[in-house]
């Protein structure tokens, strides 16, 4: 059972809310850290941001997020680099435990998976530099298969060990139980990325689910064995912050975001 303690909000629960509303919600209800997504921090500004949020007493269990590394030519590829340092000035601002990366599917009319992926690594390569000069862990997380041509061409979590052994320091794991619940061999792959698991995600699996992105399910509601899949990342060593991301355009956003906050705190305690 997880302890509240170890909480952490994924802003994207509660979409509609800004930087400020997210803070107080968490003061409200006791949850001690938060993952927003830049855009909310870029609103507020990051250092008002990370202002606001260390006055608060609250942690970052992340920033959502950097990436998006593929592009057809050569100058979208570093405008791509030049967004990702900025992301990481913003993660060092509001004091983010990691820069979360969404790695980028196919280059606009590709085809080329095996280059994309070659294009992400490269990608990643160059931002390393610059993000171990400035103490700032990166979290590759894989995405489901589903994602492969438009948001990540990463997508498993044995693809992402993979990157972290070639890469090395400075490089490690979002690992996100939507994306890799059914990935053969899931408990070794958790054990082998240890000490490089950065932050731990969780929602859950619904069955039927209805939109490739926007359907994601409450801890308890889905297929998901979380209690297990949080045996493995424990094993593992990973004793950090577990951030709950739900995106439901047709559910969970709909509600107040208090109410939905009050069910995220129970699930947390009974399912994960
Ligand atoms: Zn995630």
């Amino acid at each position: 059972m997880a302890d509240k303690s170890r909480l952490s909000l994924n802003t994207a629960t509660v979409k509609s809310w800004t930087l400020e509303q997210c803070v107080e919600a968490c003061v409200r209800h006791g949850i001690p850290a938060l993952d927003p997504w830049r855009d909310i921090v870029q609103k507020t500004g990051a250092e008002a941001a990370g202002k606001l949020i260390s006055e608060n007493g609250l942690k970052v269990s992340g920033l959502c997020r950097g990436g998006m590394f593929t592009g057809e030519d050569e100058a979208k590829r570093q405008l791509a680099l030049d967004d990702n340092k900025k992301a990481v000035d913003e993660a060092c601002a509001i004091g983010a435990d990691c820069l979360v990366l969404v790695v980028g599917g196919l280059p606009a009319k590709s085809k080329d998976l095996e280059g994309a992926r070659t294009q992400v690594r490269d990608g990643i390569g160059g931002l390393l530099d610059y993000a171990r000069s400035c103490n700032m862990p990166l979290g590759l997380e894989p995405l489901h298969p589903m994602y492969a041509a438009d948001r990540a061409c990463v997508n498993t979590l044995k693809q992402a060990n993979d990157l972290c052994d070639e890469l090395g320091e400075g490089l490690g794991v979002a690992i996100d139980v939507y994306h890799v619940w059914w990935e053969p061999n899931l408990e070794q792959e958790i054990a082998r990325a240890g000490k490089r698991i950065l932050g731990y995600h969780v929602c859950d699996w619904l069955v039927p689910t209805r939109d490739l992105l926007l359907d994601r399910g409450m801890m308890g509601d889905g297929v998901i064995d979380l209690k297990t899949f949080s045996s493995w990342i424990e094993k593992a060593g990973y004793d950090g912050l577990i951030e709950v991301e739900i995106f439901s355009a047709k559910n969970w956003w709909n509600k107040p975001g208090d109410d939905v906050l009050e069910v995220v705190i129970e699930r947390f305690e009974t399912h994960v």
